[in-house]
C-alpha cells in the first residue's frame, strides 16, 4: 500500500490565467522543503498537490509537518492509493482506518468522484462504503454531523485515495510569487510574527539585523539567528545581515536631543536597511509595529519614520493587540526564543520621556545638526560581509 501526502490549494485556485506560474512556484517550494526528509515526487493536478515518496526511506510524519507549514495550500491529508474499483476502495478503507474506527464510536463516509467515469455515484459509494464498514464494526453509528471519525474517499484521475479526513494548513500565496520584501528582524515577540504573516502573503524574506556590541552581547544575536532559523519552516529561506550599529548609535546619542533619540534612531535604521534592500532587490521593508505599543509606534512617531526613505513599509501587526500577537508567535514556535532576556539595541540610550508626538520640521532640524551618511555607509559595508543564508 503506497501513501501521499495531498495538499489542497488555497487562493491560488481562484487565480486566473497565471495560476499556472503560482503552482510551480508552489512546487518548487514544496520540493526544497521537503529535501530533507527524503526523495518525493511532487506534481499538480486538479487544484492539488500530489507529494508521493519515492522509496520507503522518507520521514513522512516530518514531510507532512512540513506540507502543512508551506504557504500556498489550504488544507492537507495523508492518504493511501487504491484501484479505482468498489472491492479496493473498502479493502484499503479498513486496512488503513481500521484501527480508527475500531476505538471511535460515531463516523461518516466522505465521498467526491472527479473522475465521472467511475461507475457509482458519490452519494451511491458513500452509502456502501458506510454499511460495508457498518458490517465490519458493528458498535458504530452514522453521524453526519459530529462524526468521531470520517472515512473520506477521493476517486480521481490516476487513482482512488482514501484517508481520514483533511486537516487545515497554513493557506496564504507560495513564498516568492509576491517578491522580496526585507524584515527589520529585531530579538523581541513581534518581527517574527510580521515575518510570518508576510511570508504568507507570498513575500521571500531577507532578513536585517541591528546590532550594538558591546551594549548588545552575543547572545543577544544568536537569539535572532535562532529566531530567522525557525522561520525558515515558513518562509523557506531567510538571508540575515547583521548591521554593526554602535557607532552610528552613539553619535545620535551624544548629538541630538534625548527626547528625539528613538525616532532619529529609527530613521537610521530605515535608511541603512533600505540601502541595503536596494542593493539586493528587495523592494519593501517590513517592522513588528503596532499602533500605540510603544512611544515611536504612535502616529506622528511612524510618520517620521516613513519619511526617511522611499520604499513601502509594510507593518502586518498595526492593528494587533499584544495578546493576539503572542498567540500566533505560539502557533508558530518563536515565541520562547523570543522571550529570552537579552537587550535590544532599540532599548538601550532610550530616554525616560521619549517624544510621542515628533513633527518631520524638528527631525530634520535634529539630523542636519548631525553627520549620519558617512557612519551609516560604513554600517552598510560592514554588514554586507556578515551574511548567512538561513534554509
Ligand atoms: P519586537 O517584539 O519585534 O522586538 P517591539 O515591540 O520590541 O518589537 P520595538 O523595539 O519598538 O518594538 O521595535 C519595533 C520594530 O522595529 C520591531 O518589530 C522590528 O521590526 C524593528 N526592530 C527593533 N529592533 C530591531 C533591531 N535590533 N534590528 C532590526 N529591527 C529592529
Ligand atoms: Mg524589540
Amino acid at each position: 500500500m503506497s501513501e501521499i501526502i495531498m495538499g489542497y490549494l488555497g487562493e491560488v485556485a481562484l487565480k486566473g490565467l497565471n495560476r499556472i506560474t503560482f503552482e510551480n512556484v508552489l512546487v518548487k517550494n514544496l520540493k526544497t522543503r521537503l529535501e530533507p526528509t527524503g526523495s518525493f515526487k511532487v506534481y499538480r493536478a486538479q487544484s492539488t498537490m500530489y507529494i508521493e515518496p519515492l522509496n520507503d526511506k522518507v520521514d513522512m510524519d516530518e514531510a507532512y509537518s512540513r506540507v502543512q507549514k508551506t504557504f500556498g495550500l489550504a488544507n492537507v491529508s495523508r492518504a493511501t492509493i487504491c484501484e479505482k474499483e468498489y472491492d479496493d476502495i473498502c479493502k484499503t478503507s479498513i486496512e488503513t482506518l481500521g484501527e480508527k474506527l475500531e476505538n471511535a464510536r460515531t463516523f461518516k463516509v466522505m465521498c467526491k468522484r472527479a473522475d465521472k467515469n467511475f461507475p457509482m455515484t458519490s452519494m451511491e459509494l458513500c452509502y456502501d462504503l458506510g454499511g460495508y464498514i457498518l458490517e465490519k464494526y458493528p458498535h458504530l453509528k452514522v453521524d453526519v454531523r459530529t462524526p468521531q471519525m470520517v472515512v473520506y474517499v477521493e476517486i480521481r484521475d490516476f487513482a482512488a485515495y482514501v484517508h481520514g479526513g483533511k486537516e487545515p494548513a497554513v493557506g496564504g500565496m507560495p513564498v516568492s510569487t509576491s517578491g522580496k520584501a526585507t524584515l527589520m528582524l529585531s530579538g523581541g515577540i513581534d518581527s517574527p510574527v510580521a515575518a510570518y504573516m508576510m511570508a504568507k502573503r507570498g513575500l521571500n524574506l531577507m532578513a536585517v539585523h541591528f546590532a550594538s556590541p558591546p551594549y548588545t552581547s552575543d547572545r543577544a544575536e544568536q537569539k535572532v539567528k535562532d529566531l530567522a532559523q525557525i522561520l525558515t519552516l515558513y518562509t523557506g529561506n531567510m538571508g540575515l545581515y547583521v548591521v554593526p550599529y554602535t557607532k552610528t548609535q552613539e553619535h545620535i546619542r551624544d548629538n541630538a536631543p534625548s527626547v528625539l533619540f528613538t525616532v532619529l534612531m529609527r530613521r537610521s535604521m530605515m535608511r541603512i536597511a533600505s540601502t541595503l534592500s536596494k542593493m539586493y532587490g528587495s523592494a519593501a521593508m517590513i517592522t513588528g509595529e503596532s499602533l500605540a505599543q510603544v512611544a515611536s509606534q504612535t502616529m506622528q512617531a511612524i510618520a517620521c519614520t516613513d519619511e526617511a526613505q522611499d520604499l513601502p513599509i509594510f507593518r502586518p501587526l498595526i492593528g494587533m493587540d499584544k495578546t493576539e500577537i503572542v498567540d500566533i508567535a505560539r502557533k508558530i514556535g518563536t515565541f520562547e526564543t523570543s522571550i529570552l532576556p537579552y537587550e535590544d539595541c532599540c532599548t538601550i540610550f532610550t530616554p525616560p520621556h521619549p517624544k510621542t508626538k515628533p513633527s518631520i520640521a524638528e527631525i530634520l532640524d535634529a539630523e542636519s545638526n548631525m553627520d549620519l551618511a558617512g557612519l551609516e555607509q560604513n554600517a552598510v559595508d560592514e554588514a554586507v560581509r556578515t551574511y548567512i543564508n538561513y534554509m
